[in-house]
């Protein structure tokens, strides 16, 4: 039976810097992949740009993680932004920030960081095979074993488990790791799909789909209580809400409505005007133009698409002159630009459409210097397996090559 110092299991970005880094230690190091193309979920992320990682400060990177990223802080001291951005250009792969503060290959391609990373594992000399899933783990005495694929078995001094989350299982990532983890005694904080879009009940989002809306803010309401609001951007689809600000507030609204609440989302179409302000510009628009039809106003106010919803949900006709237009119902048109604009939300789209999962191997079993298991030696985890998630901007990645990082130094130098 074949035997390894090192085998990674997954292909993805964490399994690739780690099966990298053990081999770079000159160790023997194999890296099974079940795709026959690996990193597949790589080549579809920042729109297939691939936003690899932040340069915001690391403290409040880390507010951008659950649990605060406590987990993270002292990697993330060690191989933060600097040391993956010098890495990646030590590999030839020159980066760029854009928008806040997110980093880009600067071809922008995903494929080209894919690309520089199979290259590296090559020349690093780690046994790579592909279209091989691993079907168990062996443990005996808290001690890691052999591992096994449909067919072989292989031994192994040090495993590093980096099969990712359950998110866009198409691409491989159909959480097998999960099971092999709760064999070997871990615990597995509950799964669930985040940075996920949303589903509405009604038909406005499908009459709005494709319209997206800049410079506004969303507003959750849970049993009519405001427990969170983001500003930002958000879009419409033919199945409800989509966009940065909802799949950021996603984590939270899908948990809200796993524990059987009532979760509405309300649009403040016009955040930088509070009532009074808006209010003061209504009436100046409505007193100086009065000739002119409530649509003309509402033209000036809203993107074409949101008008017809607009004058239905207010029932203000859009035809009505603005001089006939009465102050209850400017009262009504300031509450629907600020409050009333809403969306009763009644699902989400699952694992299927979600960026990242949340939940995972319970982040207080491992050692957050090596990614170790405290319960089985030589057990190691990196990337999306572990209970660590967060919002877009490049930190899921970030996280995914850093744990990647700590775990094949850690597994290599043994
Ligand atoms: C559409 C989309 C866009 C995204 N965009 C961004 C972005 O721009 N920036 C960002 O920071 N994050 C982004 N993410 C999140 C990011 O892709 C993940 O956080 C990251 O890929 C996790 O890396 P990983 O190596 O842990 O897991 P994965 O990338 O999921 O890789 C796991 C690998 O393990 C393999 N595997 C699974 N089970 C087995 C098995 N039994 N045997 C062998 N191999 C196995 C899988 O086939 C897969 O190749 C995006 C995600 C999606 C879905």
């Amino acid at each position: 039976m074949p035997h390894y110092d090192v085998i990674v299991i997954g292909a993805g970005p964490a399994g690739l810097m780690a099966a990298g880094q053990a081999a770079s230690l000159g160790k023997k190091v194999l890296l099974l992949e079940k795709m026959k193309a690996p990193g597949s979920k790589l080549l579809l992320t920042g729109k297939n740009r691939c936003n690899l990682t932040n340069t915001s400060p690391v403290q409040e990177a880390l507010g951008h993680f659950n649990k605060g990223g406590r987990f993270l802080t002292q990697l993330f001291y060690r191989y933060y932004t600097d040391e993956l951005r010098e890495f990646f250009a030590e590999l030839g792969l020159p980066t760029v920030v854009q928008r806040g503060g997110r980093v880009f290959p600067e071809s922008e391609k995903a494929r080209d960081v894919l690309e520089v990373l199979l290259s590296w594992i090559q020349n690093s000399g780690v046994d790579f095979i592909t279209g091989t899933a691993v079907t168990d783990l062996i443990i005996r005495e808290r001690k890691i074993h052999q591992i096994v694929t449909a067919n072989r078995k292989f031994q192994a001094s040090a495993v590093i488990l980096a099969t990712g989350g359950k998110a866009y299982p198409g691409t491989g990532s159909t959480g097998d790791g999960y099971a092999f983890a709760r064999r070997a005694g871990h615990k597995i904080i509950p799964l669930r799909p985040a940075l996920v879009p949303l589903i509405t009940a009604g038909d406005t989002a499908q009459k709005l789909q494709g319209l997206s809306l800049k410079n506004i803010t969303v507003n959750v309401w849970v049993n009519e209580k405001k427990l969170a609001h983001l500003f930002g951007e958000m879009m419409f689809t033919h199945f409800g809400l989509s966009g940065p600000v909802i799949l950021t507030l996603s984590r939270q609204i899908v948990n809200y409505l796993q524990q059987g609440n009532q979760v509405e989302i309300k649009i403040d179409l016009k955040p930088a005007l509070d009532h009074a302000a808006l209010d003061a510009r209504l009436l100046r628009e409505i007193q100086s133009q009065g000739r002119k039809q409530f649509s003309s106003l509402l033209e000036g106010l809203l993107p074409k698409k949101l008008i017809p919803v607009c004058t239905e949900q207010t029932g203000i006709p859009r035809n009505k002159k603005l001089s006939q237009i009465s102050s209850t119902e400017r009262k009504q048109l300031r509450y629907w630009l600020k409050d009333d604009f809403k969306f009763l939300i009644s699902g989400d789209k699952g694992f299927d459409q979600a960026i990242i999962t949340t939940g995972g191997v319970d982040t207080s079993e491992v050692n957050p210097e090596t990614m170790e298991s405290k319960l089985i030696q030589g057990l190691y985890f990196a990337g999306e397996i572990l209970d660590v998630d967060a919002d877009t901007g490049g930190y899921n990645l970030q996280a995914a090559f850093s744990t990647g990082w700590a775990a094949g130094k850690a597994a290599g130098s043994i």
